[in-house]
């Protein structure tokens, strides 16, 4: 058909039969076409109804795309019916179904004479069937879709002209339910060509999401979602089972749960792809492959972890992502530190730590021997030697390894190792250091039995100390009886391991102490062993005297139940109020003073059989939560000494001290660290240090103390030297006397009393510090160990103690008179530099320290009254606190010094004593005090009399080449002692 578009029929704004290039048309991919009218080629071979109504005719579409179209134009008639009916269209699987028209349509305005017979609309119909009908066509079996009318019939172009427009019409048809269907066109009048038909529906079309696939899905042609479960891709696993749902659109929507590439791939374009060599993935999940670590590869694809390479690996904990790595080189520059029979190693970090963080050090000990042949024989050593703070696992450069036999060699093999060194035992290495253990004393002894006791002795074996440390020469045996308290013992010396004692009083408990000797001296004592001797034995007495005694027993018992009784009626009648302490009841006669009931009694805590139970007796036990601990202020014996805070419950903050002992200790260092507790905690008084409790629940183990700001009197003196009035220091002395005299009622020695065991406060007050028992002077760098074996502070200690141990109350009087010497003297120490020798030695021959510069006479009166070799003349710390108090009474007296004026007749030193020689000249003197270097240089100036040495000056002795301040200081207040005593007769200095 030849088509102008001027011309009535011809309504297609189409170019016909031109050749030109064909575009597929490409519909969305959710969807499915059932008819496509542009898809066919050939005629289509629809029902047209009537014959001269619907034409089909061939033509191409706005593409240039040859397509089969269908018109109708009768407008010029009345009541025209013309139907256009497609084929059975197969509705698949689709409910609901979209059809969409392509038509022109002419508007009736623009065709002439047609008035009330040209119409501008068209119907859509449908009719579903199970199967395809034929030709068998009728109109009623149609329903109607819709009424289709243009949107836009012509565009109106600058000229005027009108052209045809193309119209897209789309309509929804559901919900079908048969097999197929047929639409049919109704040309009521109008002039429309209909250019296309295509009849589509809707699904959810195949796709990936989260590594699941979804397939195709149709949609319900409800307004309800479709859920559709996912099935992840190939080399993937379900994290949460995959969902989506389907809408009515066509669309998906909500994708829900997902699925994770499988270790060994990674996800690429919605697929799970294997990694590439020299990378790997060791775990589900959608991470990318990485990249193998240092020192590890991957040599095929899909890897799950990297290899090591050689020489190195990979730990049992160390992730994929870890580097290999290697054993640690060895440790560097060992170096070792002996002391006796115990060593500290030290080292440095090994060069190379084979890559890790985790080295740590095990140390090895071998103890090495020399063969015949000279060859070294090691062997692992014992197991008893103890590593501090352990063997292996060390984490620091450093080991105390303890216990070692003395005079031994050893090797220490010091390894480094990391987490990978078991994995490659061939490439171990360490670092090696032999020493060779000096001399050490044997340990003590623990083991000590009784073989047999009769009424007057005992037989005792032991067992040789763990460590001898050496070939052991002989032991010690020091025993007493426990009444009196060490006042008085014996001791013998054996060969082996066992003794007999004799001579011992029936009945009676003793206590005994054993000590093993070797070249290296002795080791320490054994624990306090008691034992008794039995009683007398009252089958001994013989029948025809057996009258008599049984008559003699009967006596003296009733006598002793009488004296009980009224000791009892008295005691209720006086004592009653006094303390209920458990040893008050007991007559003391130790230490030459005479203690009557009734005034409380010191109570040696080594006496209880479990220490801890005299600790809980005496001190209060304190929560470790109660204190904080502030600084450390000092370092003690067994530990640091620091200062803090004591918050008890319901009252107030109060300033300690706090001595703790220190970790790795023994059973009995803590016995000894505790006893001073025990000690102090049975005191009380002003001038007494105070114990607030003790800590033993919890570690550390502390002392709890008043605390003193002023810290250790003689170092608080040397650091004020001259700063103080006369008053100040003799009230000083006197808080030091009464603390003492108080400690003498009670029955304790101190054995130490010494400036530097006194303790001061912000306010001067002085309180005796430094309690405990043998372990006192133990723990003194001044006790010096004496040719009986004692340890003794020779300076402080009196003559009798010194020769045989005589340790009394009034040997704490002499002490305290050098206390009153050193506090005079500001702190000077006691006989200066001259050897304990030497000192013992003067000291017995008479000699006393001279008075210190500007002493008031009194006091220097007193001190010479406190060394009085006679110990029973020595003043009561009674009598000193009492003589204290009259000096403060009377201030005046304190201005007569020592080196200008006689001394005073009314204290209680014998000075014509006939043991204190007398000294005339000063070369005697200076012989007597050993100040030989200052005799000799005072033998180059010319002194013709003392008392022009009296007036000499520290200018002088500048002049002759002494000078050091101290030295000066010393000589001329000797000399003026000397002075003082050349004028008023012969008074031993
Ligand atoms: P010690 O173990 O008693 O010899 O104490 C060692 C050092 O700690 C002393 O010399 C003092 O300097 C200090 N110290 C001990 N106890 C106290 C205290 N109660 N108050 C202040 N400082 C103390």
């Amino acid at each position: 058909m030849d088509c102008n578009p001027r011309s009535l029929l011809c309504i297609l704004p189409l170019l016909l039969s031109c050749a030109v290039p064909v575009i597929s048309v490409i519909y969305p991919p959710n969807e499915v076409n059932l008819l496509d009218s542009k898809a066919s080629q050939g005629e289509l071979g629809w029902i047209s109804y009537p014959s001269h109504g619907w034409e089909e005719i061939s033509g191409v579409d706005e593409h240039y795309t040859p397509i089969r179209t269908f018109q109708v134009c009768n407008v010029m008639e009345y009541s025209q019916n013309n139907w256009l009916r497609t084929n059975w269209i197969p509705r698949q699987s689709a409910q609901k179904i979209y059809v969409e028209l392509k038509f022109t349509l002419r508007d009736c305005n623009s065709i002439p004479l047609v008035l009330g017979t040209c119409k501008e609309t068209f119907n859509l119909l449908y009719l579903e069937t199970d199967d395809d009908q034929g030709s068998r066509f009728q109109e009623h079996q149609f329903s109607k879709i819709d009424t289709i009318a243009a949107d836009e019939s012509f565009t109106q172009t600058d000229l005027g002209d009108r052209i045809l427009k193309l119209n897209t019409e789309v309509r929804e048809v559901g919900h079908m339910t048969k097999k197929g269907f047929y639409l049919a066109f109704q040309d009521v009048g109008a002039c429309v060509a209909l250019v296309s038909v295509r009849v589509y529906f809707k699904k959810c079309p195949y796709t990936v999401r989260n590594l699941a696939s979804f397939p195709d899905t149709v949609p319900m042609d409800s307004q309800s979602l479709v859920e559709v479960k996912g099935s992840c891709v190939n080399h993937s696993k379900e994290e949460e089972p995959p969902r989506m749902y389907c809408s009515t659109e066509g669309e998906w929507l909500v994708p829900i749960g997902k699925c994770l590439c499988n270790p060994g791939y990674e996800e690429r374009s919605s697929t799970c792809q294997m990694c590439r060599a020299g990378f790997y993935k060791s775990t589900l999940g959608n991470a990318e492959c990485s990249k193998c670590p240092p020192h590890s590869f991957s040599h095929h694809e899909g890897s799950l972890h990297c290899g090591c390479e050689k020489n190195y690996f990979r730990a049992e904990g160390d992730p994929a992502s870890m580097a290999c790595t290697r054993p640690p080189s060895a440790p560097r520059n060992v170096i070792s530190s002996i002391n006796e029979t115990s060593v500290i190693l030290e080292w440095s970090w090994p060069e190379d730590a084979g890559g890790r963080r985790d080295v740590t050090f095990t140390v090895l000990c071998k103890r090495c021997r020399s063969s015949n042949g000279g060859s070294q024989r090691c062997e692992p050593c014992r197991s008893n030697v103890r590593f501090l703070p352990r063997a292996t696992g060390l984490h620091n450069t450093t080991v105390t390894v303890g216990d070692l036999l003395a005079h031994t060699n050893y090797t220490f093999e010091i390894e480094a190792q990391n987490g990978v060194s078991s994995l490659a035992p061939k490439m171990r290495q360490y670092a090696a250091v032999t020493i060779t253990t000096n001399q050490a004393a044997p340990s003590p002894v623990t083991v000590i039995r009784k073989e047999k006791t009769s009424r007057n002795s005992v037989s005792l074996s032991w067992q040789e100390p763990e460590r001898p440390n050496g070939i052991i020469l002989d032991y010690e045996i020091k025993y007493y009886e426990k009444e009196e308290q060490e006042t008085s013992y014996t001791i013998l010396r054996a060969r082996g391991c066992n003794v007999t004692l004799s001579g011992l009083k029936p009945n009676t408990a003793y206590l005994l102490q054993i000590r093993a000797r070797t070249a290296a001296g002795y080791g320490a004592t054994s624990p306090s062993f008691q034992f008794e001797t039995s009683p007398d034995s009252a089958f001994s007495i013989s029948s025809e005297s057996s009258q008599v005694v049984l008559i003699a027993i009967s006596s003296a018992v009733a006598i002793i139940l009488l004296t009980v009784l009224l000791y009892v009626l008295i005691g209720r009648f006086c004592c009653h109020s006094k303390s209920k302490h458990p040893d008050e009841k007991r007559l003391h006669f130790g230490n030459g003073h005479l203690r009557l009931p009734g005034i409380r009694t010191y109570v040696d805590p080594h006496t209880y059989e479990d220490p801890s139970q005299a600790v809980h007796e005496f001190a209060k036990e304190l929560d470790a939560s109660c204190i904080a601990i502030d600084k450390v202020v000092g370092a003690g014996e067994f530990g640091e000494v620091c200062s803090g805070r004591l918050k008890l419950p319901s009252k107030k903050e109060i300033c300690v001290a706090i001595k703790t002992l220190k970790g790795g200790y023994t059973d009995k260092q803590r016995r000894d660290f505790l006893a001073e507790a025990s000690i102090m905690g049975q005191f009380d008084h002003p001038n007494i240090i105070r114990l607030e409790g003790v800590v033993t629940r919890s570690k550390p183990v502390m002392i709890v103390t008043e605390y003193m700001e002023n810290g250790s009197l003689d170092s608080f003196l040397r650091k004020h030297d001259a700063q103080f009035t006369g008053i100040q220091l003799v009230g000083m002395l006197r808080g030091i006397a009464s603390g003492m005299k108080y400690l003498s009622d009670m029955g304790y020695v101190h054995r130490d009393l010494a400036a530097r065991n006194i303790l001061v406060n912000s306010n001067l007050v002085c309180k005796v510090s430094d309690f405990g028992l043998s372990r006192v002077l133990e723990d003194d760098p001044e006790a010096a160990y004496t040719t009986r074996g004692g340890k003794i502070p020779i300076r402080w200690t009196a003559p009798e103690a010194i020769a045989y141990r005589k340790f009394t109350s009034a040997s704490d009087a002499w002490s305290y008179g050098i206390v009153l010497w050193e506090v005079m003297s500001y702190g000077e120490r006691p006989y200066w530099e001259m050897s304990n020798q030497d000192v013992i030695k003067a000291v017995d021959e008479g000699y006393r320290l001279p008075p210190p510069m500007d002493c008031p006479a009194t006091l220097y009166q007193l001190m010479l009254d406190c060394w009085q070799k006679e110990r029973n003349n020595r003043p009561k710390f009674e009598q000193i606190v009492s003589i204290l108090d009259k000096l403060i009474r009377n201030p005046g007296s304190l201005k007569i010094t020592a080196n200008t004026t006689s001394r005073p007749a009314n204290l209680l030193l014998d000075r014509s004593s006939s043991e204190v020689p007398s000294m005339g000249t000063m070369g005697d003197w200076m012989d007597g005090m050993r100040t030989l270097p200052c005799k000799e240089a005072f033998s180059g100036v010319s002194y013709s009399s003392c008392d022009t040495l009296a007036k000499t000056s520290t200018e002088d002795l500048k002049k002759v080449g002494v000078s050091i301040v101290g030295p000066q200081k010393k000589i001329v207040s000797s000399l003026k002692a000397l002075d003082s005593h050349t004028k008023n007769g012969p008074v031993p200095v």
